[in-house]
């Protein structure tokens, strides 16, 4: 982000600026309900993205704050999305989400790009697919940056010399994870140009792929593990509940628990959410998952 000093100023929010910003945004989204009235604005880059659903949850938890608050009404929540007709790729999700918030009061904007923010003035400039600027007013924004790999991968030489993923992410290919163009290389986690995965619960899917296919290389085999684009995010729909997305390549439902429905909230899944998945990401980091 170019100016993160400004997250936790002015109701500017981000969630991707680490903890301590996450900390700040909390308190920003507090304020503005201390505030009793006032307007909201959620963000969605154009780019590909960590955590997709991590920008809609931003909004469904800030909603039931708001009606936990006994304010909801005196609020005006709107979602900037930059496409014309989405605001999460897989379609049942995104009918799922862009359904709830029109029961909820939440206006979804298509093909609105963030392009800049008067913090002093607290408004935020809009673009949408012809270049046509449109300034909204704010009280609370809730920012995602653009997003790319880190400038190192950027300036390898090593990423995509076309097409969607043209020169922010590593061009390896999206089923063996191996880079197309040099072949002893090969790409795992966020970094990679590929469809789907920017999750880390994709990368313990790619881990054990990419172990074999090295193991391969190395040996002169073919290149047989694929990865199938696995991707999962807890997307909390309010405080307390969630759906498990799990999908993969073709925007295909992949749930893992025979119990839970993949495109219905449950207070289960909020569970695991809260009290589960960091222990589960600590013991994957160590290896142990
Ligand atoms: C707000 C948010 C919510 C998320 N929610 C979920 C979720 O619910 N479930 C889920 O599975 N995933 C979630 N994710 C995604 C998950 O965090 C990532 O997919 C995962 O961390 C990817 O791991 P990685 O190692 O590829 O990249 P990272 O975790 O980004 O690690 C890359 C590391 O490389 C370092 N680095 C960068 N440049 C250099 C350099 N030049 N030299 C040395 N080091 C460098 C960075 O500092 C960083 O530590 C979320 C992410 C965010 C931001």
């Amino acid at each position: 982000m170019k100016n993160e000093s400004l997250i936790g100023q002015q109701g500017i929010g981000s969630v991707y600026a680490g903890p301590q910003g996450a900390l700040k945004t909390s308190e920003q989204i507090d304020a503005f309900i201390a505030k009793g009235s006032g307007k909201g604005l959620f963000t969605l880059p154009t780019t590909f993205l960590k955590c997709a659903g991590a920008p809609l949850k931003m909004t469904f938890t800030t909603l039931s704050r708001l009606k936990n608050s006994g304010k909801r009404d005196a609020f005006d929540l709107q979602f900037m999305t930059p496409f014309a007709n989405r605001v999460f790729t897989v379609p049942v999700y995104n009918d799922f989400v862009v359904n709830r918030w029109a029961e909820q009061g939440v206006t979804v904007n298509y093909q609105r790009e963030l392009t800049a923010i008067d913090a002093a003035a607290k408004q935020a400039y809009f673009t949408d697919l012809n270049g046509s600027v449109f300034k909204e007013d704010y009280d609370f924004i809730h920012v995602v940056p653009p997003m790319s790999a880190p400038d190192a991968v950027r300036h390898s030489g090593l990423t995509w010399q076309e097409g969607p993923f043209a020169h922010d992410w590593l061009e390896v290919d999206q089923y063996t994870l191996q880079h197309r163009r040099y072949p002893n290389i090969f790409g795992i986690g966020d970094v990679a140009g590929i469809p789907l995965g920017k999750t880390a619960a994709s990368v313990k899917l790619q881990a054990p792929v990419l172990e074999s296919n090295i193991l391969s290389y190395l040996t002169g085999s073919e290149l047989t593990a694929k990865f199938n684009g696995y991707t999962s995010c807890p997307l909390i729909t309010a405080i307390g509940k969630a759906v498990l997305a799990e999908f993969g390549y073709g925007n295909v439902l992949m749930p893992s628990f025979g119990f839970i429905d993949p495109t219905e909230e449950s207070w289960a899944v909020w569970v695991m959410e809260e009290k589960m998945l960091q222990p589960a990401y600590n013991a994957m980091l160590l290896g142990k998952v």
